[in-house]
């Protein structure tokens, strides 16, 4: 099975149609397309289409999904002071804006990590699945205790990397390996070792690279592989002036940060 994985899409319908063209088109391993599409949650917040990118993705029957921080402050969930400034704005605005429909799809997101086969699915760590970032190694490795499967999915940072989990000669003795992402190229996941993969962002990339960051995934075998893809930026923003949303957080997509 082939799966497409994205993560925090966060309302930005021109870089999620971006990725799935892309993702529909492109030939790996003999073939085009994908089989299922693993979300890792934060399809809403900051961007200025949180309706249009739940449509989107319930195209799309076979389709895995969690809850991430944005999506439970968008159902009033959390707290939104533990947002900053422009953050709490968007999830006000993103609040006002969600129709009946993506309002009980968000409300259907679960908040514990999924399993399928080799894989733990999940928005932010296994150990804290809607607020942690892994985002070093030693995060990372806190994290090691806290899924069973040789694999865990996560998003939430906005940066595509892989920690990689040793096992040493005493339970705590886990060494951890961080790889920032390889593109276009065949990742075999295998190993004497787990995995904590992320994809990096669609819609709010942090890793200074503009491009809509997402990957393929062939179950069977293992294998996965990190795409990046230009979208137009500069619909999203002019989408984003237009509904008055922060400068800030307009500008900020032009870079990737
Ligand atoms: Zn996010």
């Amino acid at each position: 099975m082939r799966v497409l994985v994205i993560s925090d899409v966060h309302a930005n319908l021109t870089a999620l149609d971006e990725v799935l063209a892309d993702a529909v088109n492109m030939e790996w391993q003999g073939r085009t397309g994908f089989d299922a599409i693993w979300s890792l949650g934060d399809i809403v917040g900051y961007g200025p289409w949180p309706n249009e990118c739940i449509q989107r993705l319930q195209q799309f029957t076979d389709h895995l999904r969690v809850a991430g921080n944005h999506d439970w402050a968008a159902l009033g969930r959390l707290d939104v002071e533990e947002f900053n400034r422009e953050a709490r704005k968007m999830v006000l605005w993103t609040q006002q804006q969600l129709d009946p429909a993506s309002l009980a799809y968000l409300r259907g997101l679960p908040d514990r990590p999924l399993l399928h086969e080799a894989f733990t699915i999940t928005h932010a760590s296994p150990r804290q699945p809607v607020w942690e970032y892994i985002n070093n190694g030693s995060v990372a490795r806190e994290n090691s205790g806290y899924f069973d499967t040789p694999y865990c999915l996560v998003g939430h940072t906005h940066v595509p990397r892989i920690y990689r989990l040793t096992p040493g000669a005493e339970p705590a003795q886990v060494a951890c390996t961080v790889y920032g992402p390889v593109y276009d190229r065949d990742i075999s996941l295998t190993g004497p070792h787990s995995l904590i993969i992320n994809p990096g962002s669609v819609g709010q990339p942090r890793d200074n690279d503009p491009r809509a960051s997402y990957a393929l995934l062939d179950v069977e075998q293992a294998l996965w592989r990190y795409r990046r893809v230009r979208y137009d930026v500069e619909i999203t923003q002019a989408a984003m002036r237009k509904a008055g949303l922060p400068e800030r957080l307009i500008v900020r997509l032009a870079y990737g940060w």
